[in-house]
């Protein structure tokens, strides 16, 4: 089944400029893994970016241009190396396999509350990216956000203010959200999540849990 609940336009747009943040950039990748309609508006974002560069004039590319493009090109940082080779976690997209040892088992677990890991994929300047498992039919405490949270299911599903998220569902929430999303019944739920700036918790729950979240 396709995904239903799509990372907004202008996280697709930033995706396909190639400006996004590596975590971001990590999720957006793994929902284009299965979502063929967002992968076709990437296309169109991509084509659109090379009819822009076309259209300027040729003044504009002296002969030296190409030159000093590529030896640009070669300062820039290389890609992140994959850290295992692709052998595990069947059922994941391949962009997300990348940065995964060869069993989900492997990674660091942390328990965060009752029912509540996490495992930290990525982290630098205050944005991360993790996997976070959820037994089913457990509720997160309530928490609101320090930046904007993205968070794509690739196992089960989860049930946040009404809305129901499945396998390559995004959902998107800001500093204005302050929710208690809730895994559904039958099956553990697993997310990536990436967040930029702290979580912050709310309500008495929150306060009681804070100390276990270390976010
Ligand atoms: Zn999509």
């Amino acid at each position: 089944m396709s995904a239903t609940c799509h990372p907004s336009d202008e996280l697709l747009v930033a995706y396909g400029a190639g400006s996004l943040d590596e975590a971001a950039s990590l999720l957006v990748a793994t929902h284009l893994a299965l979502c063929p309609r967002c992968r076709a508006e990437v296309g169109r974002i991509e084509a659109m970016g090379g009819a822009v560069i076309e259209t300027l004039p040729p003044s504009d590319l002296g002969a030296d241009a190409l030159a000093s493009v590529l030896a640009r090109l070669d300062q820039l940082p290389g890609a992140p190396m994959p850290r295992s080779p692709v052998v595990a976690a069947p059922g994941l997209p391949s962009p997300l396999r990348d940065y995964l040892p060869a069993s989900l088992e492997a990674l660091p677990w942390k328990r965060l509350a009752a029912g509540i890991e996490q495992a930290i994929l990525l982290q630098a300047r205050g944005i991360r990216a993790r996997l976070l498992r959820i037994g089913a039919g457990i509720v997160v405490p309530e928490h609101g956000h320090g930046g904007m949270e993205l968070t794509m299911v690739l196992q089960g599903g989860f049930t946040d203010s009404g809305t129901g998220y499945a396998r390559g569902d995004v959902a998107m929430a800001d500093q204005q959200v302050v929710h208690s999303p809730a895994a559904d019944g039958g099956e553990t739920c697993l997310c990536l999540a990436v967040t930029h700036g702290p979580l912050k918790l709310t309500g008495l729950v929150g306060r009681l849990v804070n100390p276990f979240l270390d976010l």
